[in-house]
């Protein structure tokens, strides 16, 4: 299973790292908003390994079994991706006579929607990740935690969390 799609870009918030790595006898990957973690994968030439207890402490958010509801996450209803025109360089990649940074060189960035979940707001784009990157089903538990706790979902082979936007969000589309 590919999980680059899922490794932080370099960017300078706790817990984005860029590559998977191998710890408690799974294989992790994070961007610090999207968490997932399958079976030991081989050794991984990982330049960075987090603290045990830290992936401890973030992985408390995710239930033990028999302990939360699980429904299907309904694919088809998680809005696409669409780009807009990068601001920042006017749509043209390059800022001034630079690459820009703000959208990679690609002159448009992807716009996120709000998407309600039970009681939890999440950005489309995360929720695409996992639709576009995971076996299916992907199942969810949209019961289980508070408004601000990361949401818990599972996979054939694997498990995750994703973070909820602010509690404050006003969701634009309703997807569970
Ligand atoms: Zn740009």
């Amino acid at each position: 299973m590919n999980l680059a799609p899922f490794c932080g870009k370099g960017g300078f918030h706790a817990g984005d790292i860029t590559q998977p790595f191998n710890l408690l006898g799974f294989t992790w990957a994070t961007d610090g908003h999207i968490m997932v973690r399958v079976p030991e994968q081989e050794a991984l030439p990982s330049a960075y390994v987090p603290r045990s207890d830290s992936i401890r402490e973030v992985w408390t958010a995710y239930p033990e079994p028999g302990r939360a509801c699980w429904s299907i996450l309904p694919v088809d209803s998680v809005p696409k991706v669409k780009r807009v025109k990068c601001e920042a360089c006017g749509g043209n990649g390059i800022y001034v006579d630079v690459p820009c940074g703000e959208c990679d060189s690609k002159g448009s960035i992807p716009k996120p929607v709000m998407c309600g979940f039970g009681n939890r707001v999440f950005s489309n784009l995360y929720l695409r990740i996992m639709v576009e990157n995971l076996p299916h089903p992907i199942e969810v538990a949209t019961g289980y935690g508070s408004k601000e706790a990361p949401l818990p979902f599972r996979f054939p082979g694997g498990q995750g969390l994703v973070m909820p936007m602010r509690s404050d969000t006003i969701p634009q589309v309703k997807v569970m």
